[in-house]
């Protein structure tokens, strides 16, 4: 047996119990498909088949929800975070062990290759550690002296937070937020994609499993404008932390308006990455490879525009074309598979036809710029697109300005750091940027005139989880990351004490 079948052997028997009973929502503790439900559903990315069916929660669940979270709250907002810590490393504890299982039916349910699904159990269970260690200080603030009173400070949790979040990488971008959350001690309402529910649902039943209390941590199932919008007005929700497109962002903020929600966004966006006439060749080739045909292109932060200087534009294009003709497209759970299929039709449909756009705008599909027929063993169902390389773009055409999400590189040449530098601002995002040159003055400069809000230098994407995490322009608002994150689900409270020393004013005293 090859390893591609005993991979798909193991992923059928983990998803036998998805296909035979809906899947449905974790509410105060319980699991429940409740009758007046619609199901939808869940067609897998490899080949259309019906990987089960998703139950679609309503305002009713929602409700349901939001009032266990707030029912939770104070309990476990009032729990010692030395006790917090011990329950969530238990936690991290139980995603280790189901590690294999997470990482088959994460592939299973995007289309992400098994070789970086592997992982992601790991930097989910890391999630919960890091955030685990810092509960106990949480609350710590800081004081500040005057002559006859003293100040102090202190966190204290915000209270039920809404988790909303996408289906590209769902299970480590939830553990992103869910963790946190409640390491600073906020119960959660955690609303998936409608197009990658089923690894939220390991994540629910972990949480049981792992004794989080009934109530602290529920998960509803349902579409984005319904079960998502009635997340964001719900009054008992103090937060809405989404992971989505720069689309959704905005309509999150009006709805969580009336009831003053503390809003963060994390959206979508269009990367550039900067290439130098100086810069290491080899190890530029590689990173720029990686950071947009990894994870099937559908990565926040891929580097979707390639900015090349004009005196290594014709060696660079002509060796990324080759790497790029080079990527192994197939089954997802194929160890040998580096772009697997995208996530469903509509997104299918999406990505396909910018290869049309590019060159009704003028651009030339150097490479790719088709569907993929047959990448599974001859099944021509799956929503797979060849790996695609444009070049000879500007700026200013739809491949260059719209985040594709997809494993598609848009190349654009320049001449000066000047003109890189207009070009890498010249649109609506600003999630982050990426570097290659030797010239250290150079990249100093550009870390300050690029605008987005996280940059690397001669790196790819490379996560260290203190450091902030999070876009400016329409790529969102607010930071993620170490104690940035606590900031966020966290309000700080000041006391000021009197020595008993100060004046009073005094009203009224007329004798
Ligand atoms: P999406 O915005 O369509 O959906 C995201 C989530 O929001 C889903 O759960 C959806 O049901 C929900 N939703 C939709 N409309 C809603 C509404 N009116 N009210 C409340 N919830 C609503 O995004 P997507 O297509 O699922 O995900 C891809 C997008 O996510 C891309 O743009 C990508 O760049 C972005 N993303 C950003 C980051 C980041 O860190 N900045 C990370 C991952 C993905």
């Amino acid at each position: 047996m090859s390893t591609l079948e005993s991979n798909v052997a193991a992923a059928e028997k983990y998803l036998m119990r998805f296909k035979q009973f809906a899947t449905g929502h974790f509410i105060n503790g319980a699991f429940m498909v409740p009758e007046g439900n619609s199901l939808i559903d869940n067609i897998s990315p490899i080949d259309q088949s019906v990987l089960g069916q998703i139950a679609i929660g309503t305002d009713i669940e929602i409700d349901h929800a939001c009032d266990a979270a707030q029912a939770a709250f104070p309990a476990w907002r009032d729990m010692p975070g030395s006790e917090r810590r011990a329950l969530l490393h238990h936690f991290a504890d139980k995603i280790v062990e189901r590690a294999d299982e997470i990482a088959l039916i994460e592939s299973m349910d995007t289309g992400q290759p098994i070789k970086f699904m592997k992982k992601t159990a790991i930097r989910g269970a890391a999630n919960f550690r890091f955030f685990a260690d810092k509960a106990p200080e949480a609350t710590a603030g800081i004081s500040s002296f005057q002559e006859e009173h003293t100040n102090f400070t202190s966190r204290v949790p915000i209270g039920p937070i809404g988790v909303i979040t996408p289906w590209n990488t769902p299970f480590m971008l939830s553990t992103w937020k869910i963790a946190p959350a409640l390491a600073a001690g906020c119960t959660v309402v955690h609303k998936p994609a409608e197009l990658s529910p089923l690894t939220a649902m390991l994540l629910a039943e972990i949480a049981k499993d792992a004794g989080i209390p009934d109530g602290v941590w529920n998960m509803v199932n349902g579409y984005g404008q319904v079960a998502g919008k009635r997340l964001t007005e719900h009054p008992a929700i103090k937060a809405i932390a989404l992971v989505g497109s720069s689309s959704t962002g905005p309509l999150v903020m009006k709805q969580g308006a009336d009831t003053l929600k503390r809003i963060h966004l994390e959206l979508g966006g269009k990367n550039p990455v900067l290439i130098f006439d100086d810069a290491d060749f080899d190890r530029a080739l590689d990173a720029v490879v990686f950071m947009i045909y990894s994870l099937n292109g559908e990565r926040c932060t891929s580097s979707s525009r390639l900015l090349i200087q004009s005196g290594i534009k014709s060696r660079f294009i002509e060796a990324l074309a080759k790497r790029v003709a080079n990527i192994r497209v197939g089954h997802p759970l194929d160890p040998a598979t580096e772009v697997g299929p995208l996530i469903g039709k509509v997104h299918y449909e999406k990505v396909k036809s910018y290869f049309n756009i590019a060159t009704q705008d003028g651009a030339e599909v150097l490479v790719g710029g088709k569907v993929c027929e047959s990448p599974n063993n001859g099944n021509p169902t799956g929503y797979y697109v060849e790996p695609t390389l444009f070049v000879e773009a500007q700026n200013d055409m739809r491949i260059a300005q719209e985040e594709i999400f997809g494993p598609v590189l848009t190349a654009i040449g320049f001449d000066t750091e000047e003109q890189a530098v207009d070009i890498a601002n010249d649109i609506q995002f600003g999630l982050a940027g990426y570097i290659w040159t030797n010239d250290t003055g150079r990249a100093m400069r550009l870390s300050r005139t690029i605008e987005a809000g996280m940059l690397w230098v001669n790196s790819e994407n490379n996560r260290n989880l203190p450091s902030p995490f999070g876009g400016v322009k329409m790529s969102g608002v607010g930071r993620d990351g170490g104690d940035y994150s606590f900031d966020f689900y966290m309000e700080i409270k000041n006391v000021c004490l009197a020595l008993g020393t100060h004046k009073i004013p005094v009203l009224g005293g007329f004798s």
